[in-house]
């Protein structure tokens, strides 16, 4: 067997929750250099108390700031928010949107906006998102902070009569970040690692066979060094022989990277200090950084463009930003994708028994068209005498009539069953917001920023242990609907 068509053999045996997905054709051969980002991408997070912490952290904030200490009674809701979904700051609302900006459902704080009033305020209305107005939740950081701004919308509306939402937002933010910024979330993970950090034990596996192929290794992370360290170390030092210590593994280390303004100023890379990260004995001498920018890596690496193969999880700030001002290829990490892969197996019955009442609906409307054109008398004697025989219909046209209001309260039986079906499909997904990657019909607004942006994607770095290291990931023939 060729090695090729071993890989292939492989691939199939990969159960679907640990494959890579592709939207470009990428050959993992010609990749001279692979860089990762840390948080939620090298380092996953345990989704329950890492997001309960940073809630809690900013409740406390908020709390300080001078708002009312009932605001500490607030839980965390982890379903209800989700991944690609939009802050309306003006109004106090969160949407999702699908990949054409239509905006599929709304809920005005926690409480659900009934489509009518929903289509009234967004169909017209063409959303310029991460504008003055519109801002989208696409960081795994930013889940908590937005369960926190619906509950306290809902707060809001109770308490005055004319609630600024944005001013709420504002605060909101800015509670989170001073969070993350003195301290309060990152000393409480320091404190005790293990409660908040999923260590992936392959992880270091995968990292030492990219090596051990010489593609050269960086990390790039917007954490700063003291924390870097207290988590790398966790992650990998002292498990495999040939890489003692985390950094053994790296050529290159940025830390505070300050992404995504890396990739688009022109800042030259700090050394930092020997023991910065925790070892006086570095493998080469000023290899950790600080700040910089992509040209003063790619300087330092000797490498460029699509030599250069990055792992993130931010849509923004890793991805979209990478392969667009400096034409990396892309690898997104998406955590939630092992979940949506089991809900929608779980789901494929609901699936398919809908198409099966599209075909049927499709024929009927069908028939029904005919029906109505036969009753004005604008289909031949002839046409009308074959459909009646095949429908074993008899007499004239009163009985055409009789028969298309039949056809008619058939297909409102079927769209009724159709959308109880679709509704149950969307709820075992997230009860509030249905699947992260689609948006009813469409492809979800995150989705097709996966799709325009990244790729490859998959739900953990060490799935790459699944495939040999010249694979060459090739996407499925995407056709136009003409072309179908
Ligand atoms: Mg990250």
């Amino acid at each position: 067997m060729s090695r090729a068509a071993e890989g292939v053999a492989a691939v199939t045996d990969v159960p679907r929750a640990q494959r890579i997905y592709v939207n470009r054709n990428l050959r993992l051969g010609s990749v001279r250099a692979i860089g990762f980002d840390m948080d939620h991408t090298l380092a996953v997070y345990k989704a329950q108390p890492f997001e309960r912490l940073a809630f809690r952290e900013a409740q406390k904030k908020l709390v300080a700031a001078g708002y009312a200490r009932t605001l500490l009674r607030l839980r965390y809701d982890q379903t209800f928010v989700v991944r690609g979904l939009i802050v309306d700051k003006r109004r106090g609302n969160i949407l999702k949107m699908d990949c054409h900006h239509y905006v599929v459902q709304t809920y005005h704080g926690t409480r659900k906006i009934p489509a009518e009033m929903r289509k009234d305020l967004y169909a017209r209305r063409r959303l310029r998102i991460g504008g003055a107005t519109y801002t989208p939740v696409d960081t795994l950081f930013s889940l908590p902070e937005i369960s926190l701004y619906a509950q306290m919308v809902d707060l809001l509306d109770a308490a005055e009569r004319k609630p600024n939402y944005r001013e709420l937002y504002d605060d909101v933010r800015a509670a989170v970040d001073a969070a993350h910024a003195d301290g309060s979330i990152k000393d409480r993970i320091a404190r005790d690692p293990l409660r908040f950090l999923e260590v992936d034990a392959h992880l270091p596996a995968i990292l030492e066979r990219i090596v051990t192929h010489g593609v050269r290794l960086f990390l790039l992370t917007n954490s700063e060094a003291a924390y870097t360290r207290l988590i790398m170390d966790r992650l990998l030092s002292g498990v495999l022989d040939a890489h003692p210590y985390w950094t053994d593994y790296f050529d290159l280390v940025v830390v505070r990277a300050g992404k995504p303004g890396f990739f688009a100023r022109h800042d030259v890379l700090r050394p930092l200090a020997q023991d910065a990260l925790g070892l006086a004995r570095l493998r080469r001498p000023r290899f950790s950084f600080t700040g910089g920018s992509v040209g003063a890596l790619e300087h330092a690496l000797g490498l460029s463009g699509d030599e250069i193969l990055y792992f993130g999880d931010h849509t923004y700030g890793d991805i979209m930003k990478s392969k667009r001002s400096c034409g990396w290829r892309t690898a997104m990490i998406i955590r939630s994708l092992e979940d949506e892969i089991t809900h929608l197996q779980a789901a494929r019955e609901e699936w398919s028994a809908r198409e099966g009442i599209e075909r049927r609906l499709d024929r009927l409307a069908a028939s029904r068209d005919f029906l109505e054109r036969a009753i004005e008398g604008e289909v031949s004697a002839e046409a009308v005498r074959r459909f009646m025989r095949a429908a074993g219909l008899r007499g004239g046209v009163a009985q055409l009539r009789r028969h298309a209001q039949g056809l008619a309260q058939q297909m409102r039986t079927l769209v009724a069953e159709a959308e109880g079906l679709e509704m149950r499909f969307e709820e075992s997904f997230n009860p509030y917001w249905g699947p992260i990657f689609r948006a009813g019909r469409e492809v979800s607004h995150f989705g097709s920023q996966i799709e325009d942006f990244a790729c490859i994607y998959t739900s953990r770095v060490s799935n790459f242990l699944n495939y040999p290291m010249d694979k060459y990931f090739v996407t499925g023939h995407v056709l136009m609907p003409h072309e179908m």
